[in-house]
Order: C-alpha cells, then sequence, then structure tokens
C-alpha cells in the first residue's frame, strides 16, 4: 500500500467528509481536503496548482478552502481563495495551520483534519452565512488524491 492509501482508513476519511458536509451547512463557503504522496514543487506552488485544477477558483463567492497534504513530503498547506482572504484576519490560517501539525505530529492525521476543517468552517460561517435560497454546494466533499 502506498503511504496515501495508508494515511487514512475508510473511517476516518467518511469523518473528515462528514465534517466538510457539516462544516458546509452554515457557510456558502467550500472546503476540499486533497492528499498526495510526492511532489517535486514548493508545496505551496503545488496547492495553488491543484486548487486550480479541482476548479476551486471558480466558486461564485471566491470563498473555497484547501486543505493540502503531501504524505511523504511531510507537508500541509492551508489555501483561501481570494474572496476569503480579503476578508480574514491575517494570522487566521497559520492559527489553523497549528492546529492541524500539532495533531499531525501525532499522527492524529484525522482529527487534525476533522478540526481544521471545523475551524475553517466557523470562520467561514462569520463571513460568509449560509443562505438556502441561494447556496449550493459547488464543488464535491469527497477527498481528493493526487
Ligand atoms: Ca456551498
Ligand atoms: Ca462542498
Amino acid at each position: 500500500m502506498s503511504e496515501v492509501e495508508d494515511f487514512l482508513t475508510d473511517q476516518e476519511e467518511q469523518e473528515i467528509v462528514d465534517a466538510i458536509t457539516r462544516a458546509e451547512q452554515k457557510t456558502s463557503g467550500e472546503i476540499r481536503v486533497h492528499i498526495e504522496e510526492h511532489t517535486e514543487k514548493q508545496p505551496l506552488q503545488r496547492a495553488q496548482e491543484v486548487f486550480q485544477s479541482l476548479q476551486m477558483d471558480q466558486t461564485k463567492n471566491r470563498n473555497g478552502v484547501l486543505f493540502y497534504v503531501g504524505v511523504a513530503d511531510h507537508s500541509f498547506v492551508i489555501l483561501g481563495d481570494k474572496g476569503i482572504n480579503d476578508r480574514v484576519e491575517s494570522n487566521f490560517w497559520d492559527q489553523t495551520k497549528d492546529l492541524v501539525v500539532t495533531h499531525f505530529k501525532n499522527k492524529q492525521y484525522k482529527q487534525g483534519l476533522v478540526e481544521g476543517v471545523l475551524k475553517a468552517g466557523i470562520k467561514l460561517k462569520e463571513l460568509f452565512p449560509y443562505d438556502k435560497h441561494s447556496d449550493s454546494d459547488e464543488l464535491p466533499n469527497e477527498i481528493s488524491r493526487g
């Protein structure tokens, strides 16, 4: 099995998808998690590339948030789109990243991602509250793999 397959059990993966679904019930924002083994690129550059390839830059309010994990590289990036980055406090993503990485260091990958997703969801809810008349699930909640 590759490291990507070992990274989360099916049950853990489902818990993360459930956290994304829960978070998105309160905000128009869109959260995605992408997991891959390795990249030759800088993690931030690679996360930006994934962001585009998943069409996360196409949301109506430009409020997508990507959690990028490079398993073999031990890299982790949180990337918000323009709509949210224009409005969020400058240290918010760093704080969220610290929370996730604390769990990663203890090999609690699922727990880190769930807590990070929920923290991002609370912020998205403040900035982009859910509107039942206009919101749709613009991007799938499933974890994507590189
Ligand atoms: Ca939505
Ligand atoms: Ca979604």
